[in-house]
């Protein structure tokens, strides 16, 4: 890296690191210093001499060049952390398009220091044995979370309060009436923060030895062990590369991660699982504790700042090999990284919705890359993107194809809305549906009714038909937009901004029955008490888990079978496991699948995956209602039977067919302005540079276009799209947009960027 001048942080915490300095580089150093080089320089009026990191090296003096100070020296021991921190910062800098601060900050962890805390914990006051009879007691009296505590304890006699109330579900007043009786004790702790923010960690060292790998390790199967054993190759061989374990769930795959990350750890090196936040159940932990002991930490979102910075520095000390947790967990500090693993893989919350817009399965392999560790993606339903990359050899695919742990797949019925109305049923729930939802009502059995909203936008289709209104260009659902004054609503593109009147008869069959689609989890709760006065219904959805620990509540009134039939939205497919839900009904699969981008099908095949993935966890064999007005639309087709391959060939041929990802790439440009006019403008400039710029280079730009929010909080929002074979020339584009934003001097937070972005603006 040349330049003659260095931009330099003093000091690596997240408060500081918005205050870079500028220092000449002596001819001396010049050519030696890179990003993340540890120099010493003079600082402050006293130019007392103090230790610095590279952040940036520049041709550009922000100043006048005499001014500046000269760095004094480079410290040779100025690797590690740090230097990891920034040299992944600059990566992602450049390649998603933010400030260096913004990036800086994304990696840095938060570094504060605060009092030790004090935490609750639950010690049960009889033995094993007695607290397994007193489970079974409250089992037969049908008082679940009592039954749910006193088991748990007999495993593990001391269990943190946290992790009681929260992932048990247990209410206090349960524990409190437990503790009257005398079962229980509530006891004040003083801890030095646990790695493990549930508290876990407690409750383990008292119930079992800590750190081993005997007793709870399953024996692989030949499928799985192969698996382990080629990865296993290629790391003792030295070869590093991406991998992909496509498996449908309870196929053994979490299985396989412990295994590696086993051998892995045996080997010296440590290792990073994420999981989806909503994913990170006690089950699942639990495992990994089983397997780990106190070698493990856990990240989440709702860790104090203190607890991350513990975890944070137990991690750089090495006095952890694994920690588990969402996207952030990624910048965990460990010098000897060795191993990544992704859960999930194809999980949009992987994608940062702030600048800088990263992907941490890319932040993971360029992570793994610059510390020869091996990066391991796993998933029922890949993504698209790494499934391609797959069939191109580019990672390596692994599959596993049965579920080990007995559990049937449901039986899967796809109902036609269009049919119901046609013999005159206009109900929100089609009959097949409404005859199983009796049927489980008098069997005592629960039942979860989907609402797949995720992406929603409003399309308009008819119910006659089918039919749904597209861009004649983009080939994405139209979306309804409201109309002003009393007119009648547009009907608008969210990509190139094309907009049409809203249709009055549908182009196909004519029937008036074209219609905005319209339908929330409130109105099917109320339409469930209609049709069935006697069952006890749960909602949950934005307005219902508004408050702190609604989600949790809901979902414990659920477990401890309070109620028997659940309404959802997208939050209540994932990760829960309810032994004695028999029955999902999704109710219009047709709410995702047109949600106006290139991803809708794909988001939809998944969310159905996922949701037959909730019927039938346990002995009781589990049924599929999938309604919806397109039941020959390949997604649905092939969802019904969990045919990945068969999805993935159709909607690959769509994305080749519109250069969508992962066909090609696509960059999204977002422009934000305080002022009407001149975020269209400046949208405007923007796209005619680059159509001047990149003319004849087979640069295809969509747009500009008022994004599908207009304005949110007194910003207007304008968008235009580029797509190219090539990633590396939309990268060329974005250095030279902000190469001219930097010349004209806007605001750095004006424009952002979105590569392959998951959703359409
Ligand atoms: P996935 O991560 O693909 O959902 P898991 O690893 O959780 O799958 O495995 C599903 C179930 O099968 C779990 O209960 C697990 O304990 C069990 N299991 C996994 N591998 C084996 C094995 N080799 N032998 C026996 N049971 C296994
Ligand atoms: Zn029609
Ligand atoms: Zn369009």
């Amino acid at each position: 890296m040349t330049g003659r001048f260095a931009n330099i942080i003093v000091d690596i915490s997240h408060e500081k690191v918005d205050r870079p300095f500028q220092y000449r580089i002596p001819e001396v150093l010049q050519g030696k210093l890179t990003v993340g080089t540890a120099v010493m320089i003079p600082f402050g009026a006293g130019n007392k001499r103090i230790k610095g990191y590279v952040m940036e090296i520049t041709d550009i003096a922000a100043y006048d060049e005499a001014k500046l100070k000269a760095v004094d020296s480079v410290i040779e021991d100025g690797v590690g952390a740090q230097a990891d921190a920034l040299r992944l910062a600059w990566w992602i800098k450049e390649h998603y398009g933010s400030t260096m601060i913004a990036a800086l900050k994304t990696v840095l962890p938060v570094k504060r220091t605060l009092k030790p805390a004090v935490k609750k914990i639950i010690c049960c006051r009889v033995d094993a044995a007695s607290a397994l009879a007193h489970g079974a007691e409250y089992e037969a009296k049908r008082q679940k979370a009592k039954a749910r505590l006193m088991r748990a304890l007999a495993g593990q006699p001391v269990l943190p309060q946290a992790l009681v109330t929260g992932k048990l579900h247990v209410s206090t007043q349960t524990i409190q009436a437990l503790a009257r009786d005398g079962l229980i004790a509530v006891r004040e702790q003083n801890t030095v923060r646990s790695s493990l923010p549930e508290g876990l960690e407690d409750g383990w060292q008292e119930g079992a030895p800590s750190g081993t790998s005997q007793g709870t390790k399953k024996e692989l199967s030949p499928h799985q062990a192969e698996i382990v054993t080629q990865i296993m190759q290629d790391f003792d061989a030295g070869v590093r590369q991406t991998y992909l374990l496509h498996g449908v769930t309870g196929s053994g795959k979490t299985e396989v991660y412990m295994e590696l990350i086993d051998r892995v750890i045996r080997q010296g090196r440590q290792a990073i699982v994420l999981i989806p936040e909503i994913a990170l159940t006690y089950q699942t932990l639990l495992r990994f504790y089983r397997r780990f002991g106190s070698r493990v930490s856990v990240m989440n979102s709702r860790l104090s700042a203190g607890e991350r910075s513990d975890q944070l520095a137990r991690a750089r000390n090495g006095d952890i090999d694994i920690v588990i947790g969402p996207r952030s967990a990624l910048f965990t500090p460990f010098e000897r990284l060795g191993l990544v693993i992704i859960d999930e893989e194809h999980e949009s919350s992987y994608k940062s919705e702030n600048m800088p817009k990263y992907h941490a399965r890319e932040v993971a392999e360029a992570l793994c890359g610059m510390k020869g560790a091996s990066l391991l993606l796993g998933s029922a339903t890949p993504s698209l993107v790494s499934y391609y990359r797959a069939k191109k050899g580019e990672i390596r695919l692994f599959e596993l194809k049965e579920r080990l742990a007995g559990g049937q797949l449901p039986k899967v019925y796809v109902e036609d809305l269009r049919e119901e109305l046609r013999q005159g049923n206009r109900s929100i729930f089609s009959r097949r549906l409404q005859a199983l939802l009796a049927d489980r009502l008098e069997k005592g059995e629960q039942s979860i009714l989907f609402l797949n909203r995720r992406g929603y936008a409003g399309f308009v289709s008819c119910r006659a038909c089918g039919y749904v209104m597209k861009c004649p260009h983009c080939d994405v659902s139209l979306s309804e937009h409201a109309g002003r004054d009393g007119r009648e609503g547009r009907m608008v593109c969210h990509y190139c901004g094309y907009e049409a009147e809203r249709a009055r008869l549908c182009p196909q069959c004519g029937s008036k029955y074209i219609l905005g689609f319209r339908a929330g989890t409130q109105q099917i709760e109320e339409l469930l008490h209609r049709d069935f006065p006697g069952a006890r219904i749960l909602r949950m959805d934005a307005d219902t888990t508004r408050s702190k620990d609604s989600y949790e509540r809901i979902l414990s009134q659920f477990a401890n079978e309070e109620a028997d039939i659940l309404v959802g939205t997208q939050m209540i497919v994932k990760g829960h496991d309810f032994a004695k839900v028999t029955l999902v009904g999704v109710l219009a699969a047709d709410m995702s699948l047109y949600a106006g981008d290139y991803r809708a099908a794909e988001r939809t095949f998944q969310l159905l995956t996922q949701a037959a993935g909730r019927a039938g966890r346990s002995a009781l064999a589990g049924e599929v209602v999938i309604q919806t007005y397109q039941p020959e639309h390949y997604t649905i087709v092939h969802a019904s039977h969990q045919d990945y391959e068969a999805f993935y060939e159709e909607e690959m041929a769509y994305r080749d067919l519109m250069r969508y990802p992962p066909a090609a790439h696509m960059m999204a440009v977002l422009i934000l302005s305080a002022d009407e006019l001149a975020g269209a403008e400046h949208a405007q400039l923007l796209a005619d540079r680059v159509k001047r710029a990149f003319d004849g280079k087979d640069v295809q730009l969509v747009g500009p276009s008022a994004a599908a929010v207009g304005r949110i909080n007194d910003i207007y929002r304008n968008v235009f799209y580029i797509k190219h074979r090539e990633y590396q020339v939309l990268v060329e584009i974005k250095d030279a947009l902000e190469l001219y934003m930097n010349q004209a001097q806007w605001e750095t937070d004006s424009v952002q960027f979105d590569f392959n972005p998951m959703n359409s603006y």
